[in-house]
């Protein structure tokens, strides 16, 4: 029996591992580029300026391509020395045009967790109002999942109601002076703010952090620029070497999956751009878990019906994002305050906005990431000040501890018109993405967003405006081939509805996309596809 997830991201790896665990053999096909190995662990993120041979080709890159030029609206590029994101320009990248949708993708061995955020949240039975299976069905994969992956958070705190399905086993990642103050202003002014459907309490982080643990965080500030111990949860040093342990697992990268053959209903054959001598190639299989990402596996799936004969338009059913709104604001009382030389560097705080019972919201809770700066590339928000650069700085570095963002993530559903649609096959398929937020959605943002910045105003912080990123922005992808009836869609357990051996085992699965973090969910999500196909 030849098994073959393709992928090797969250979802591949939690397929994997739980089909290995079950006494499967299992290959795992992915294009499998590699990420650069972080350096000089132990060093902080200002170490480095000293500790390395060539900061400035590793801060800003061999063409200074790290340096925002002024006018372009942006405020951060993911740094020059990363390497696990798939540039626009590479030759294999599957969008024609991504007009209406920017997505992110990476075709390197663990996907886009190489350098993900790490929050790390399970979806509540509302979360899944919708969907054919309920919360209960996946408590079992939650829990596989927890001994899997580090979750950093505290035992309870007023999220802890809205945040369910995974007990923390890690103490919270350390809050920084900002953060400290922040929380000490919500605990006086809770009653209120909870009223108002507003909880804050710590970020749940898939980070080791307890002292036992080999490679704990030591703050070193270093997480956006790739964790030198190994102190976050990434699945191709962590899930992927646990399946390394099986005689019955096999990696094999330099495969680009271009389509499935099939007959009588059922995957026969997997084509593939085999990348090391640029060739297409097939080779049999018995069955297939399609864990490319929510965007790849679309991706694989329509070029496999284009390819199928059957009268099927190469159109994918749905296609999902959450869209991102960034709220920026200054924390009065922390102005002048000195700024902090070592922090964990992403979110240690995070927002909740409940709506109230019986307004016809979904979900009624909303998710957002509460954000004090630590140690990045500072000059776009300098030059944005009306002020020459040397006084920007002066100015800047005086209300730096004082500056903060809420990142929301609004939820998405499936949405007449929004999809991937087929427009080439050949050599490898490439896809056109088309997307709108629905109107009715937009006064939704306005009220939870006036809601937020009422609830910053009551904690002595000064909210300025509301930063929209572009739909792909939210690189919470879902809902290509989503569960639900017709053959373009799979069933509750993640089966196709039109081919018996083809297991849907990651977000392209999901009939909606929550607000909260989708990781955690697409590793439970993986674990039960497979744990159910071998039961099957
Ligand atoms: C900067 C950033 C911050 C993020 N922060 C968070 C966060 O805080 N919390 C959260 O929950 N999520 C976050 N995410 C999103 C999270 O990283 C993804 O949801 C998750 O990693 C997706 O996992 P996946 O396994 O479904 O797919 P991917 O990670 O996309 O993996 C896809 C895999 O499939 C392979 N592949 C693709 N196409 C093919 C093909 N044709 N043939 C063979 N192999 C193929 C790729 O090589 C890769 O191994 C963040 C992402 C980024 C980039």
């Amino acid at each position: 029996m030849r098994i073959v997830v393709i992928g090797s991201g969250v979802a591949a790896s939690h397929a994997a591992l739980t089909l290995l665990e079950r006494g499967l053999a299992v290959e795992v096909w992915d294009i499998g580029r590699q990420e650069v190995v972080p350096e000089h662990p132990g060093v902080s993120l200002h170490g480095l300026k000293s500790t390395l041979e060539a900061p400035t080709e590793f801060f800003l890159g061999r063409e200074l391509e790290a340096l925002i030029p002024p006018g372009t609206g942006e405020l951060l590029r993911y740094p020059p020395a990363r390497r696990f994101l798939l540039s626009r320009q590479d030759p294999h990248w599957p969008f024609v045009s991504d007009d209406h949708f920017k997505p992110y993708l990476s075709y390197s061995t663990g996907g886009l967790a190489n350098g993900w955020g790490a929050n790390a949240l399970a979806y509540a039975a509302d979360d899944l109002r919708g969907w054919p299976l309920t919360v209960e069905d996946w408590v079992q994969d939650y829990a596989t999942v927890a001994r899997r992956i580090p979750i950093a958070g505290p035992p309870e705190d007023d999220l802890t109601p809205y945040l369910q399905g995974i007990e923390p086993n890690q103490p919270p990642v350390a809050l920084n002076a900002a953060d400290a103050w922040l929380l000490a202003r919500y605990r006086r002014k809770r009653r209120g703010l909870n009223a108002r459907g507003v909880y804050l309490g710590h970020s749940r982080m898939a980070v080791r952090t307890a002292s036992f643990e080999a490679g704990h965080c030591d703050a070193c500030d270093r997480c956006l620029w790739g964790c030198p111990r190994q102190a976050i949860y990434e699945p191709a040093r962590d899930t992927l070497r646990r399946c390394n342990a099986y005689t019955g697992f096999v990696h094999r990268p330099n495969r680009l999956v271009t389509s499935l053959s099939a007959r009588d209903g059922r995957i026969t054959g997997i084509r593939y751009l085999d990348l090391a001598d640029n060739r297409l190639r097939e080779e049999p299989c018995d069955a297939v878990f399609l864990a490319a990402g929510a965007l790849g596996s679309g991706i694989i799936f329509l070029n496999t019906l284009a390819q199928s004969g059957l009268d099927l338009t190469a159109e994918s059913e749905g296609l999902m994002d959450t869209q991102v709104v960034k709220l920026p604001y200054v924390a009065l009382g922390r102005i002048g305050k000195p700024s902090v030389e070592r922090s964990f560097q992403f979110n240690r705080l995070d927002l909740g906005y409940v709506r109230e019972r019986g307004v016809d919201a979904w979900p009624r809770y909303l998710h957002g990431e509460v954000l004090h700066l630590t140690g990045l590339l500072y000059h776009p928000l300098i030059e944005s000040l009306p002020l020459p650069t040397r006084w920007g700085k002066r100015l800047f570095f005086a209300l730096k501890s004082a500056l903060g963002v809420v990142t929301l993530f609004f939820p998405d559903r499936l949405t007449a018109g929004n999809r991937l649609v087929l427009e080439e096959s050949t050599p490898i398929p490439r896809v056109r993405a088309v997307y709108a937020a629905p109107t009715e959605q937009r006064r939704y943002w306005g009220h939870c967003i006036g809601r937020v910045q009422r609830a910053l105003l009551t904690l002595g912080c000064l909210p300025k405006g509301a930063a929209y990123s572009p739909p792909g922005g939210g690189i919470h992808y879902a809902g290509t081939i989503p569960m639900g009836e017709g053959p373009k869609r799979c069933n509750a357990q993640g089966r196709s509805n039109l081919y018996a051996n083809l297991y849907i085992a990651d977000g392209a699965a999901f009939p909606s996309l929550p607000s909260k973090s989708i990781t955690l969910n697409l590793a439970a999500h993986a674990t039960r596809v497979a744990r159910l196909a071998t039961m099957a």
